[in-house]
């Protein structure tokens, strides 16, 4: 479906157009090329600390994650539970079973001390977690420090969920380069995209190592196909990375602009009663992928499905935020610990209109639209 003003839609302002006519006329489209060594070196650069093996989507990034430490049949590993699907399916492709926790207030993500509940609860039944998922979502980064010290103290590996995150800091340090392994996605929506594509980021060069070859079907080094492993085909293609060079060029402008959007709502919707934002706390830099709000239905006499209904009659895209996967039909049997938070932002919460081309026009209609509905239902 296609909206006047979608949710979130690329542009291709750059040297997209240059970079891939260069991919098409060396005739290497496909997992040769070099726009892939390249685009990975500048990610690395990017980020300061860590290498990266761009993959084909952020969902097999996270599957390989959980492969490379060895996740597999009759496992746990624990996975925030206010996510999209692809944080957890790749548990379940390699017989595990996802173990849920609830978000916490203030960043919408994991609750450390939930984790650690769940960490205590599950040793005691002999189930020792193999690892930890944790999300950074729409942009915000979670409580990394207070996770990171769990996941010491307990000896339990990290897996950084930045697919929405790139660029997102915590005191300084990118979203991604907490855990044992990061992983990013540039699919079409993110924030900037590679058609279809993901990253997989270690400081962990053995890893990396192994990753590299999982990825391109695990071949040996040898004139014949020679395979030692069960392999992937999860690498990514040198047309998506030439794009990806191109829009990481762009990121830095991409991220303003999009804080730039979410600016501009908090000072057009800013005193509308019972609207809420979520708030950056100290040392907290984020991305801002998506604008999000939650509505509170006694003070703003709305709800999350009115707006949502509304601005949708003007072909503007909104969407609830994500359904907890704990309350998803294919996870109902998951083990899940924490209380109604997620939940509760999944029933009050909409995502706004975030693109990086949004105009202040078409913004000001937003918002107008919803201001309508917000006084008409009070008086
Ligand atoms: C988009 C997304 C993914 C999956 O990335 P793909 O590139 O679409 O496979 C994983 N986790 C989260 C939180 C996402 O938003």
């Amino acid at each position: 479906m296609t909206f006047k003003t979608p949710l979130s839609f690329p542009v291709f302002e750059g040297n997209e157009q240059r970079y891939s006519s260069k991919a098409i006329q060396s005739g290497h489209l496909a997992t040769h090329g070099e726009f892939i060594g390249m685009f990975e070196s500048a990610l690395s650069r990017r980020l300061g600390t860590h290498e990266a093996v761009a993959l084909n989507s952020g969902t097999s990034a996270l599957h390989l994650a959980l492969v490379l430490l060895g996740v597999g049949p009759g496992d746990e590993v624990i996975c925030q539970s206010f996510t999209f699907c692809a944080s957890a399916n790749p548990i379940v492709y390699l017989g595990a079973t996802p173990v849920f926790v609830d978000s916490e207030r203030d960043t919408w993500n994991m609750s450390p001390e939930l984790l650690e509940d769940a960490i205590l609860d599950r040793i005691n039944e002999g189930k020792k977690p193999k690892a930890i998922i944790a999300v950074h979502l729409f942009g915000m980064p979670a409580k990394m420090n207070q996770i990171m010290e769990i996941s010491q103290r307990y000896d339990i590996p990290v897996i950084e969920d930045a697919a929405e995150a790139i660029g997102s800091t915590l005191d300084g340090k990118q979203c991604g380069t907490f855990g044992t392994i990061g992983i990013f996605s540039f699919n079409g929506n993110k924030i900037m995209t590679t058609g279809g594509g993901g990253a997989l980021i270690s400081s962990d060069t053995r890893l990396l190592q192994k990753a590299r070859y999982l990825s391109a079907q695990a071949r040996e080094d040898l004139p014949y196909y020679q395979h030692l492993e069960i392999g992937y085909n999860y690498r990514m293609n040198n047309m998506a990375a030439a794009i990806g060079l191109a829009q990481l060029e762009l990121l830095d402008q991409f991220i303003e602009r999009r804080r730039d959007v979410n600016k501009r709502y908090r000072e057009l919707l800013g005193n509308m009663p019972g609207i809420f934002f979520l708030d950056e706390k100290d040392g907290v830099f984020s991305n801002h992928w998506l604008t999000t709000i939650t509505i509170d239905p006694d003070l703003s006499h709305t709800n999350n499905d009115k707006l949502r209904i509304l601005l949708l009659k003007k072909d503007i895209e909104s969407r609830f935020l994500w359904k907890p996967l704990h309350l998803q039909p294919v996870f109902r049997n998951m083990p899940f610990f924490g209380g109604d938070v997620a939940q509760s932002l999944f029933q009050t919460g909409l995502c706004l209109p975030s693109s990086v081309n949004l105009s202040l026009d078409n913004q000001r209609e937003i918002v107008g639209l919803m201001k309508v509905n917000l006084s008409n239902t009070i008086s």
